[in-house]
């Protein structure tokens, strides 16, 4: 037997959902019960490493402070090594894999490495914050598309890469990582055409506890946000449905999702 390579294990790019550790799928959560690796961004909820195998190597890899604690090659080095080692490698990652996450990156990296790899779906921020603020992204009075745009863009790119007026123009926007550029992405929206009268609102750590709800006019956003000292992890939800906040939002800042009425 000796020199004969182990079968490859396999890596499970895993969504842990928006916050609420229980948001995560059954599938994602079988996958983390058999993972010999799991290799964890910041924004996937810690409480989830507790369903790992006691016995699992556990790798935080995501933002801390500012500094990532893992670079993507760094990440994509230890994906590798450990599957072909023939531990299987639960990549964890803050609601869904693909969605603004590089999931679809590290994909490309595990296919062309020869790896089996599966891609379990997540519930992403934004479904998770339009659950847990009241803030339908359809609604049929008032808009019959969403959008999920990022407005980070990478290094050496000009914000003109994003299509503004499309944005300006559409339902629904939900923008992805703008806090640090709320003020530019409204202003960037009004002079494309949205309305300054556009309800918006902010959402920091959307479905747990600690969530924080903002919401305002397109025109009143960034000093409301401001006051509020609002810090990421937060989106930015433009649109008529956000006007539906004030009567339908039925979460209990403080205490999240009901405990007391889960099996
Ligand atoms: N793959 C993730 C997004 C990763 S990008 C997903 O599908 O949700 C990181 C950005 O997501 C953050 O900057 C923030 O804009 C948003 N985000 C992630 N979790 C969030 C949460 N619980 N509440 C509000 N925004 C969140």
């Amino acid at each position: 037997m000796r020199g004969r390579r182990p079968a490859p294990g396999k890596v499970y790019l895993v969504g842990a959902g928006p916050g609420d550790p229980r948001l995560i799928t059954l599938r994602g959560l079988e996958c983390l019960a058999r993972a010999g690796v799991v290799i964890s961004d910041a924004l996937a909820p810690r409480d989830l490493l507790r369903s790992a195998p006691p016995g699992a190597e556990i790798i935080l890899a995501g933002s801390r402070d500012g500094r990532r604690t893992l670079d993507q090659a760094a990440i994509n080095r230890i994906m590798i090594a450990r599957a072909r080692r023939g531990l299987d490698v639960v990549r964890l990652k803050g609601g869904d894999p693909t969605l603004f996450g590089r999931g679809g990156e590290e994909a490309e990296v595990l296919a062309a490495a020869g790896l089996p790899f599966e891609v379990v779906p997540g519930v992403t921020a934004a479904l998770g914050a339009a659950a847990t603020t009241g803030i339908p992204l359809t609604h049929r009075g008032h808009a019959s598309s969403v959008t999920l745009a990022t407005v980070h863009i990478g290094a050496g790119k000009s914000a003109d890469a994003i299509d503004w007026s499309a944005l300006a123009g559409a339902g629904t926007v939900v923008c992805y990582m703008g806090v640090g550029r709320l003020e530019a992405t409204v202003r960037r929206l009004i002079a494309a055409g949205r309305r300054p009268a556009t309800p918006a609102a902010v959402v920091r750590w959307a479905t747990r506890p600690d969530q924080q709800v903002v919401a305002g006019t397109l025109r009143s956003i960034v000093s409301r946000a401001r006051r509020a000292a609002l810090a990421p992890p937060a989106l930015l939800i433009v649109g008529e449905v956000v006007s539906l906040h004030s009567t339908l939002s039925w979460f209990d800042t403080g205490a999240g999702i009901d405990l007391s009425r889960t099996a």
